[in-house]
């Protein structure tokens, strides 16, 4: 009887840690606010933004008005990772801006330094792979001080991919591979793995978890703008038709 119980308290501890692990309060952006479907809910949105962007400015002129907003702003001091969302954010935006998608990702080492950046870079170089956490990836791989933080094709502890929106299964499963946590500022509701990470398969769902994986604490502003710089491509239909 003993043991049941025990049993039992055992699986009732995995549940919650689990479920800990997998559902992170969103702050205080209503969850129905990552879902954005039309162009038209896209520039409400925006225009909702403390940007001063207008419904009907240009492409170019909205793109100018978020840089202005995001250089200037100040990282909310009341959530620690507000530093590598605007970050991040910046990347994303230099995307946009090339004509791509509007994602980025910086590489955080154990003291809190960024050591790396990078943004998706599949339109702009017409490569199927060239997510943003991907490309952070690469550069930080072939670069000289990867010899410092890296065992072999493995990273050492501390280091924290720290995506604009949740990483999506290809590059979940390479940040998990080289052992690094994952952070992200937005959550991707119909594409993100991070929050599905019971879906893999049971050798991967344990690599994954050897690490910390899990939605960034982040003010709402920066969470907005990650969410509506991931669906930019709705403002001009960029992409493959
Ligand atoms: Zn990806």
């Amino acid at each position: 009887m003993k043991k049941v119980f025990l049993f039992v308290c055992l699986i009732i501890l995995v549940c919650v840690s689990f479920s800990q692990q997998n559902n992170s309060p969103l702050t205080q952006v209503d969850p129905a606010y990552f879902f954005t479907h039309s162009r038209e809910d896209l520039i409400r949105k925006l225009v909702d933004l403390p940007c001063g962007i207008k419904a009907d400015d240009p492409l170019k002129v909205m793109l100018k008005k978020i840089e202005s907003f995001l250089i200037t702003f100040v990282p909310e001091k009341e959530y620690e990772d507000d530093e590598y969302a605007k970050a991040a954010n910046i990347q994303a935006l230099k995307s946009v801006v090339q004509g791509g998608y509007g994602i980025g990702s910086v590489l955080v080492d154990q003291d809190g330094n960024i050591i790396a950046y990078g943004h998706n870079t599949q339109i702009q170089k017409k490569r199927s792979d060239l997510h943003a956490e991907m490309t952070l990836m690469t550069n930080f791989e072939e670069s000289h001080k990867a010899k410092k933080y890296m065992n072999l094709y493995v990273y050492k502890p501390g280091l924290t991919v720290f995506s604009s929106s949740e990483p999506c299964p290809m590059c979940f499963i390479r940040i998990s591979t080289a052992g690094a946590d994952t952070k992200y500022c937005t959550p991707g509701p119909e594409d993100g793995m991070v929050t599905r990470v019971n879906c893999l398969p049971p050798s991967w769902q344990e690599l994954a978890l050897k690490n910390r994986v899990e939605i960034g604490d982040c003010s709402p502003i920066m969470q907005k703008l990650s969410h509506l710089l991931f669906y930019s491509y709705l403002l001009d239909n960029r992409g493959p038709h």
